[in-house]
């Protein structure tokens, strides 16, 4: 199937290895684990297995880069001249990384083509132009006092990322560390190492100077616990589950480390019956089965309202029957694999648990093919609050339809959830549209569009679904830490 196992077709991995002070290392231990490409289930690259030994190493690097080396005393405006030169890098190679990460995570190449890539690229421009706008306060205290408030980097980051966006969180997670002067030690997904350690060469040949960036391929109770524990990291950013999160949480404890999550979600998606019907079952769609449905806002609950909800069920089914699922490198494709066995397993079996419970499974359902963790769009209608399709977050391209009929109703069972990250409505009702706007409690609500993302917008979660937001002018809040000076007159 997949066209990508020819050789010729390949991109290039380059590195394999850790990332350590601008050199490319093995792992102390010397261990290495494999990367697999999910479309074939072949082996991409062997790549190193990084640990506490590796962790350490870094974060060593990292705080002496941060102390005595020039990145965080630089002047602000040449720090984002060479983030622009590392952006305009990856641009050069937009090809090449695109190819690297569909190999790596399965998605089709003309979504890591006209998505991962350049909104990766977009973020570390947005992040390089804010690096000479981060400006304290002038604070007006009772009697003959001047006080000023700085921000200043909060020192060495810890940056713990998943596999379902591998190039885009790491550049979310480096874009206001950079801006801000912190150095970096990232712990990339053990399924999807290679565009991050792509990433950190071209830093370094942009001139990101050595120890500012560095890179532990490995497992995550093993490198990422390490990152949590070192005493040289100051703060965890961390994208991921929330039960890693808890963790990471309990483990931060000991040297109380600053911490901000961005988490799981259960997203209502809530259609009404005034919408522009096709817009709505289009982002639907959209807003489900985009990256295979691994997407942490996901609208994995679809509220339809009842007067056009079989209307809504059939129309997905035709969009279903059309897609086009298999090879990642075939510029056709709309839908890869999962990205790995172990995703592929956990989806099949929320699709039994959800035969079992009763929803009626009225598309897709199976696996494709027998090679590749490819699976069908799948589609459940008559999903009720209490399935466990309903509550848990599936990560696969499986959606939950569910009736409703009024909108304080759709609201409490839209908000019944412990996560928050996202929420969409779908109305031509300016009222309505604001009124659930502020009502739904998500950390982002959209409005008659599903998945829009800036590099400008805040994004994160209300509940269970994260601490903190990333992205935005804030989104350097978190990797600064605030100094009041007061200064008698
Ligand atoms: P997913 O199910 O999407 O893989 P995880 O939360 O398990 O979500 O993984 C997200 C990231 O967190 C990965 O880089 C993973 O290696 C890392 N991770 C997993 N467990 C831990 C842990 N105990 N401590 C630190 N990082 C971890």
């Amino acid at each position: 199937m997949a066209t990508i196992v020819e050789p010729g077709k390949r991109p290039d991995v380059k590195h394999t290895k850790c990332f350590i002070n601008g050199e490319w290392v093995d792992a102390a231990s010397g261990k290495t684990f494999e990367t697999v490409c999910p479309a074939t289930e072949n082996t991409i690259a062997e790549v190193a297995e990084g640990d506490k030994e590796d962790v350490a190493r870094a974060a060593t690097a990292a705080r002496e880069a941060f102390e005595n080396g020039p990145w965080s005393r630089m002047d602000a405006r040449d720090r984002g001249r060479l983030m622009y030169k590392f952006a305009d890098l990856m641009e050069q190679e937009l090809d090449q990384l695109a190819m690297l990460e569909s190999w790596d995570n399965g998605k089709p190449l003309r979504d890591s083509r006209a998505a991962d890539v350049p909104l990766a690229i977009d973020c570390i421009r947005y992040y390089a132009g804010l690096a000479d706008k981060i400006q304290g306060d002038t604070v007006p205290i009772r009697g003959n006092y001047f006080c000023y408030t700085r921000r200043e980097p909060v020192g060495v980051v810890g940056q713990i990322i998943p596999w379902n966006f591998p190039m885009l969180m790491t550049a979310w997670k480096w874009g206001p560390a950079l801006a801000a002067g912190c150095t970096i030690v990232m712990k990339p997904a053990e399924q999807t190492p290679l565009t991050c350690l792509r990433m950190a060469q071209l830093a370094k040949d942009a001139g990101i100077p050595d120890g500012v960036i560095n890179v532990i391929p490995g497992f995550g109770p093993t490198a990422g616990g390490a990152c949590v524990e070192n005493p040289d990291i100051d703060k965890i950013a961390f994208t991921g589950e929330h039960i890693t999160a808890q963790i990471i949480m309990k483990n931060a404890a000991q040297t109380l480390k600053r911490l901000t999550f961005e988490l799981g979600g259960k997203s209502p998606n809530i259609i009404f019956a005034d919408a522009d019907f096709e817009a709505a079952v289009k982002g639907a769609h959209f807003g489900l089965f985009f990256n295979q449905g691994q997407c942490c806002c996901a609208g994995s609950r679809v509220f339809v309202e009842d007067s056009v909800h079989d209307q809504f069920i059939n129309r997905i089914g035709e969009m279903n029957e059309k897609r086009k699922v298999g090879d990642p490198f075939d510029m056709a494709t709309e839908q890869g694999p999962q990205v790995d066995k172990a995703q592929f397993d956990k989806i099949m079996g929320f699709i039994e648990k959800g035969k079992e419970q009763g929803a009626d499974c009225v598309t897709g359902g199976n696996r494709v093919g027998d090679k590749g963790f490819f699976i069908e769009p799948t589609v459940f209608d008559n999903v009720t609050d209490d399935m466990d399709i309903a509550q848990k977050e599936i990560f696969g391209p499986v959606m939950s339809v569910l009736k409703f009929s009024d909108v304080d109703e759709v609201i409490e069972r839209g908000n019944n959830t412990f996560y928050g990250l996202a929420a969409a409505v779908w109305t031509k009702d300016v009222k309505k549209a604001h009124h659930m706007a502020a009502k739904l409690r998500a950390g982002t609500v959209w409005v008659n569009c599903y998945d829009v993302f800036d590099a400008a917008a805040p994004f994160g979660g209300f509940k269970m679904s994260g601490i903190g937001r990333e992205l935005g002018i804030r989104g350097i809040d978190a990797y600064t830490e605030s100094k009041t000076v007061t200064v008698a007159l």
